[in-house]
């Protein structure tokens, strides 16, 4: 996008860059920060900032968090120890959490097995959940992951590794969606579909 004021069109590029965010409104957005006070401007670097310096992988299940060791779901002393809810974003854990319907622990893969695009198990957190599921002594995994293919590979996958160890190993369908993102789906719908989850 040409508009003749370099660091303008720098800003609008890297806004552009953001999901959901195509040219038109990155270009809206941009001279709204152009045209906001220096406090704005300043209070959107120093938010930036925070989220880069400050917040990090809970080592434990791969969620964001800004503790020095375990974030809040992990440290949480109400929750069952010996169920794990799978996710493949942090934000998928809120939603989960909202619903109500979940009381365990989580993990998150960062993502989800895709062949064509070439992510592979060792490339998203698989064997970190694995190894939890044994060291940990998990009894129940919930994959709540979203109903696409890469989901249906990583489920496939999972429930391979897990076969015959004596874990019960379910996922939610309730209610999402054939080619679902779980992003859309409200909490409501996402209590449900934990709830009816399917055993594997
Ligand atoms: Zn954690």
């Amino acid at each position: 996008m040409i508009l003749h004021v370099p660091s303008l069109e720098r800003l609008v590029n890297e806004l552009s860059k953001l999901p959901g965010i195509g040219p038109k409104t990155a270009q809206r957005l941009g001279y709204y920060v152009l045209r906001s006070t220096s406090e704005y401007n300043e209070a959107l670097q120093l938010a930036l900032e925070g989220v880069r310096k400050s917040v990090h992988e809970c080592p434990k299940c791969f969620s964001f968090t800004e503790n020095q060791s375990l974030c809040f779901y992990c440290e949480d002393q109400n929750r069952l120890d010996d169920t794990i809810c799978v996710v493949e974003d942090p934000a998928d854990i809120a939603r989960f959490d909202s619903s109500g319907a979940f009381k365990g622990r989580y993990h998150v893969l960062h993502g989800a097995i895709s062949p064509l695009e070439g992510i592979l198990p060792k490339d998203i957190r698989l064997q970190p959940l694995l190894e939890r599921i044994q060291n940990e002594n998990i009894k129940e995994v919930i994959l709540a992951l979203d109903a696409d293919l890469e989901g249906d590979t990583t489920v496939l996958y999972i429930s391979k590794q897990l076969h015959g160890k004596g874990v019960k190993l379910s996922r939610i369908a309730h209610g999402i969606p054939i080619g679902g993102d779980i992003d859309y789906i409200d909490f409501r719908t996402l209590g449900r579909a934990i709830e009816n989850r399917v055993e594997i």
